[in-house]
């Protein structure tokens, strides 16, 4: 063979040829301007080369878009097969921006996908389609459905975290950040009890007993008065060196922890 000059733009299977002695038919426009030709690929020649079409696109008011025979598609005119026999029906495709693009508020199809009549049967296009979803739309919604779905999976973990008290034993962290960036300086104490009001009762390494409470906000632990305001609550004032300014009655002592729901 030899003498291509040119080649399909989207399979790049050569579809013209320039051959020494044989009779030219006509002109074409290729890469090195205007070429004279002997030779352009038929749907004939192309049903032979490359296999049976397995689609043929066109567009909305049925203009030739695209030919694949076997998997090799084609978008040059030279192989549009219309008017050859060389195809049935099943194998056409409509163009159609609006199915392509939008969701059908009649049928409900998603985008790409066909009409369907009420009686389950695909149908042509409905003329509302193009009023529907688009898929940046349909996108944007899933999103949001996602986004908000995280949200309250998360606000609910932090409402269940926040109500369960610590274990007795365990050790808590506060940090000191009156007196320093460094966010690792903090100082450690280890739950004793834990009392209705989301406080707790802990311990030092030093020895020191202090009452601390989680900020629901931050979730940080923070060192209050404790002082009794019943047998079962201490008081959730004063804290991080500031001290509380209620006036608890005198006489009363701390019995009982109580579960946090
Ligand atoms: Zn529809
Ligand atoms: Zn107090």
């Amino acid at each position: 063979m030899g003498g291509e000059v040119l080649y399909d733009g989207w399979c790049g299977e050569p579809i013209a040829w320039a051959r020494l002695g044989d009779p030219v038919i006509g002109r074409e426009w290729t890469e090195h301007g205007w070429v004279a030709v002997t030779d352009r690929l038929s749907a004939a020649e192309a049903f032979r080369k490359y296999g049976p079409i397995t689609e043929l696109v066109v567009g909305r008011n049925r203009g030739f878009e695209s030919v694949t025979y076997g998997a090799t598609k084609f978008v040059s005119r030279f192989v549009d097969p219309r008017g050859t026999g060389l195809y049935d029906d099943t194998v056409v495709v409509v163009r159609d921006p609006a199915r392509d693009n939008h969701e059908c508020p009649v049928c409900q199809a998603a985008p790409g996908e066909q009409c369907m009549s009420k009686k389950k049967q695909p149908c042509g296009t409905h003329s509302k389609r193009s009023q529907g979803r688009s898929r940046w739309e349909i996108e944007q919604a899933d999103a949001a459905v996602r986004k908000a779905r995280e949200e309250a999976e998360a606000a609910e973990r932090w409402q269940r975290e926040m109500a369960t008290p610590p274990i007795r034993g365990a050790v808590l962290e506060v940090k000191r950040w009156m007196l320093t960036e460094a966010s690792d300086d903090a100082d450690r104490y280890t739950v004793e009890w834990t009392y209705a009001n989301r406080t707790v009762q802990a311990t030092a390494g030093s020895g020191e007993r202090v009452f601390l409470a989680r900020n629901e906000y931050t979730s940080g632990w923070h060192v209050i008065c404790g002082q009794p305001t019943s047998t079962r609550l201490p008081c959730r004032g004063g804290g991080a060196g500031v001290p509380c300014t209620a006036r608890h009655k005198p006489g009363l002592h701390l019995r009982e922890d109580s579960s946090w729901t």
